[in-house]
């Protein structure tokens, strides 16, 4: 086993030499000569039944070279003996649950507030068919019922940075496979299965990807589960594109350079923002009183790059005065990206449910990306200094009222 930074650049590229080639190459087939059917026959079966390879791909719904090499690349970051990969980290989530509670005839899943808005719509709106529970991190096991096929978290949680203790949830799961969202936190900071989760969830249009143009997902578990992961991947043809495959893979080597320097940055800015007049709440896991289980450094390898705060004004005014932030959803990418859970990302989570898991309406997140330090702090700045806009009531609290009606 070779460390991080070797594992990221040489990881799912052991065939490259015998190819004669040094780039990664990309496989756009979407069908493989079989002169013999009979043969073919027999990989197609392979393939169907979840294996992770075959004597011929046969057809690219059911296996891709290209997209095959990034998993083993991701596999090997995760400490998990396979992944699968997704058009995107929702096919992902849709992916996990259909093998995790359709599959097994467990309609019920047991997850933990705050998680991405996306995910917590899919498990609550209920168009996969399950039944959800959201618990508090602490209250898992009572949560858990003969019915239920999966415990999904997220830590550290979109959108406000919340922790929580993997083992812990996975001692409480008892059995239960737990899937860990570790979107945020990326292979480089945290890796879930080591701490007892089952399936260890990307979307990979962030970090792994990591310059925003491109969309896609993956699963890093055992064998034993990935399986069936593939099963589901081809009968729903939730598959990843080649040039995604490409694209993430390329990503994932410089990886480990990009999360530590926006870590660094995201440090800085976080201590910044704390001491600003125009925040109030301002979540990092690095800062001081923000870990109180002591989870960075011993779950966590770092705090990470992703931040969030909330503003003493309305939280729309101060994203309209940024110029050099770009205000637009995702994050980890290149560039630094703010935007407005409660109007964007977790607008379909009810407003109560939103309040309750620690995300009030006023809370901006901050994808903090690898420009200068002090050209993120001099916008940021003036964005949180720009003062009262005529139409708003700024109140002493820090939440933010409606504007008063005048246009
Ligand atoms: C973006 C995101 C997802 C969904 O991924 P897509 O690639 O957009 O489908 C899931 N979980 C987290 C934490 C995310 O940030």
């Amino acid at each position: 086993m070779t460390r991080l930074r070797t594992t990221a650049v040489h990881g799912g590229r052991d065939d490259l030499a015998d190819l004669g080639v040094h780039a990664l190459p990309i496989d756009l087939s979407t069908t493989y000569p079989i002169p013999d059917q009979g043969a073919g026959g027999l990989a197609l079966q392979h393939l169907a039944e979840g294996a992770a390879h075959a004597a011929s791909p046969v057809y690219s719904r059911l296996h891709n070279p290209t997209v095959a090499r990034f998993e083993r690349a991701l596999a090997a970051l995760e400490g998990t003996s396979a992944a699968v990969a997704f058009g995107s980290g929702m096919a992902a989530v849709t992916a996990v649950v259909q093998a995790a509670c359709v599959l097994t005839g467990k309609p019920h899943v047991v997850a933990v507030r705050p998680i991405y808005g996306g995910t917590d719509h899919l498990l609550s709106s209920g168009l996969l068919g399950v039944r959800t529970t959201y618990a508090g991190a602490d209250h898992v096991a009572e949560a858990i019922t003969p019915d239920t096929g999966l415990v999904v978290v997220e830590t550290p949680a979109n959108p406000n940075l919340d922790l929580l203790d993997i083992a812990a949830v996975a001692a409480q799961a008892d059995g239960v496979p737990v899937m860990v969202d570790n979107t945020f936190a990326t292979p480089v900071l945290q890796n879930p299965a080591a701490h007892g989760a089952t399936y260890v969830l990307h979307s990979g249009t962030k970090y792994l990807g990591g310059h925003g143009d491109v969309l896609g997902g993956v699963v890093a578990c055992a064998e034993e589960h990935a399986g069936p992961l593939r099963q589901v991947r081809i009968v729903t043809g939730a598959v990843l594109h080649p040039l995604g495959g490409y694209l993430m893979h390329r990503g994932l080597a410089t990886l480990p350079l990009r999360v530590e320097a926006a870590q660094r940055t995201a440090t800085d800015l976080a201590a910044r923002l704390a001491a600003h007049p125009g925040t109030g709440l301002v979540r990092h896991p690095g800062l001081p009183g923000a870990d109180p289980s002591g989870l960075v450094g011993t779950q966590m390898r770092g705090p990470g790059a992703m931040l969030a705060f909330t503003t003493r004004e309305d939280p729309a005014a101060v994203v309209r005065r940024l110029r050099l932030v770009t205000p637009a959803v995702s994050l980890g990418s290149v560039d630094t990206l703010i935007e407005h859970p409660a109007a964007l990302t977790h607008r379909l989570v009810p407003d109560t449910a939103r309040e309750e898991s620690g995300v009030p309406a006023n809370l901006l997140r901050l994808s903090v990306g690898l420009e200068d330090v002090e050209d993120l702090w001099d916008d940021l700045d003036q964005a949180l200094s720009g003062g009262c806009e005529e139409d708003y009531i700024k109140s002493s609290s820090s939440d933010f009222r409606e504007p008063v009606a005048s246009h």
